[in-house]
């Protein structure tokens, strides 16, 4: 199993929409960025991007490559869970927490879980997003910016770590191998 941080700050600005886990949220102001800056997204794909060695969102989607001027950062996400299938990685969970001293973050909840659930292909129970304020302190109390954390931990069905590609097919023990979900149902038979 192999875990992953990412973390992300954007600054808040007029004339912008705030969107936050594929969502749109009404608000006064948006988030500046080359992409959308949903920055639960951004720190999300880091937290995986990280656990997988893959680099940084930074190192995908350059902010210097007008391809992803205004890119819903929901299709970057897509990208990331495609490239984690080809390094043979599946995700067993994420966790994330949004730090915003507005607006209210708590009627869009199950939205950003069930956006990024679709982007990578995986379910509700394993996506956790939650949100604090930091009690009027700092950049994220004054209003001037949001930020956002995410672990995540990634499995893999075969040996990430073998030398040679025999020692490779062996089972890695992961959320998603039919062997150990066969095993499990056993047990419960049994
Ligand atoms: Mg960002």
């Amino acid at each position: 199993m192999r875990i992953g941080i990412g973390y992300d700050v954007h600054r808040l600005a007029e004339g912008r929409e705030l969107i936050m886990g594929g969502v749109r949220i009404p608000y006064e102001k948006g988030l500046l960025g080359h992409s959308d800056a949903d920055v639960l997204l951004h720190a999300v794909m880091d937290a995986l991007l990280g656990a997988a060695a893959l680099g940084d969102i930074g190192k995908h989607f350059p902010d210097t490559d007008p391809a992803y001027r205004g890119i819903s950062s929901l299709k970057l996400l897509e990208h990331v869970g495609s490239l984690l299938e080809e390094n043979c990685f599946l995700v067993e969970n994420i966790d994330a927490v949004i730090i915003a001293q507005a607006p209210k973050m708590g009627p869009y909840m199950e939205l950003m879980r069930e956006n990024i659930g679709r982007a990578l292909g995986i379910g509700k129970m394993q996506i956790n997003v939650k949100a604090t304020t930091e009690e009027g302190l700092g950049f994220t109390g004054s209003g001037e910016g949001i930020s956002a954390q995410a672990v995540c931990l990634l499995t893999s069905p075969v040996n990430l770590y073998a030398e040679d590609v025999t020692e490779q097919k062996q089972c890695g023990d992961c959320c998603g191998c039919p062997i150990r979900s066969r095993e499990k149902k056993d047990v419960k038979k049994g």
